[in-house]
């Protein structure tokens, strides 16, 4: 049997890419494993995206995951679409079956779906505020209509943004959505759960939402997107109100790992990927 030095290769395409940490996430699992495989951090631009899908199929890449800018414009190089991206409108994940064909997903809602099941936050019959309206809330308001959240505001600055989710979610799913617009200091209603899916508070900025926190009932479980730093101010002021807070990494770690199994078809080590991603996110 000769000895196979050839490695499954995977990665991610996008621009700006230097500073995404996914690859000690996906490295730590590849190596826990001991499987040949790699991940590597791409930069291609907007406007390379078709050539560097003619490359991913050359050089038989077994995978990909897809950021800023290219999510959307991914779409039209799939040959087919998971359903719950299709209805996101945006792809982070993407497959290669036995013929070569492409599929794509988007782990991101999963992510945090299996970040709150780890955490004992039911979804059933609940209520949800989104802080946001782009990309990774619409990620988390489908999948979590989809998981069985009643009621569902949208609290977004631009007015299209929160009304199209708001629409997508009352025409495909079971649950009733409502936008609010983000004029000053927003009140949001009573709520289970409330999450921040803007980038407010992401590293350097230190901001919070401008939201009016004292509605923040006891024990309503607070969930921030932003996981550098893991404890954003968002969550130290929902902490203050009485309320369950939960860190970004817990998404982060979560979306990885289905990408991971989506690739591999094997469970992934999801302690070590977590614990080489906080060690490499502390060392910053
Ligand atoms: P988008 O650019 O698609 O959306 C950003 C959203 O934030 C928009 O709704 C925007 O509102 C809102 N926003 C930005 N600044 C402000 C502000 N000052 N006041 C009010 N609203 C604001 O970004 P993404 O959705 O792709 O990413 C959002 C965050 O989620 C990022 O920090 C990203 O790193 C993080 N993320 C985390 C993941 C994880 O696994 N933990 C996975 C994916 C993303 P408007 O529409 O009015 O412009």
């Amino acid at each position: 049997m000769p000895k196979i030095y050839r490695a499954n290769l995977t990665g991610v395409f996008g621009d700006p890419v230097d500073a995404n940490p996914t690859v000690v996430l996906q490295e730590a699992g590849f190596n826990a494993l001991g499987l040949n495989w790699r991940y590597l951090t791409i930069k291609v631009t907007a406007k390379n995206l078709a050539d560097a899908f003619k490359g991913f199929k050359a050089m038989n890449f077994s995978g990909i995951n897809l950021t800023m800018p290219h999510k959307i414009e991914a779409l039209k190089y799939m040959d087919s679409i998971a359903q719950s991206a299709r209805l996101i409108g945006a792809i982070n994940t993407v497959t290669v079956d036995a013929d070569g064909k492409l599929t794509g997903h988007n782990t991101d809602g999963q992510g945090m779906i299996e970040s709150m099941r780890e955490a004992g936050i039911p979804l059933a019959k609940k209520r949800l505020v989104i802080l946001g309206a782009g990309g990774a809330a619409r990620a988390i308001a489908v999948e979590c209509a989809l998981a069985g959240v009643k009621e569902m505001t949208i609290v977004n600055r631009s007015r299209a943004k929160g009304d199209e989710l708001a629409a997508l979610i009352n025409n495909n799913t079971e649950c009733s959505a409502a936008y609010i617009p983000w004029k000053g200091t927003a009140q949001i209603p009573e709520c289970d759960i409330l999450v921040n899916a803007t980038n407010i508070g992401m590293y350097p900025n230190t901001d919070k939402p401008d939201i009016d926190y004292s509605a923040i009932k006891p024990g309503t479980a607070v969930i921030d997107v932003v996981f550098e730093p893991a404890i954003t101010p968002f969550l130290s002021e929902a902490e203050k109100h009485g309320a369950k807070i939960y860190d970004g990494l817990g998404m982060l770690v979560n979306q990885g790992a289905i990408a991971f199994g989506l690739w591999t078809g094997l469970k992934a080590p999801k302690a070590e990927m977590a614990k080489a991603l906080k060690a490499a996110l502390s060392d910053v």
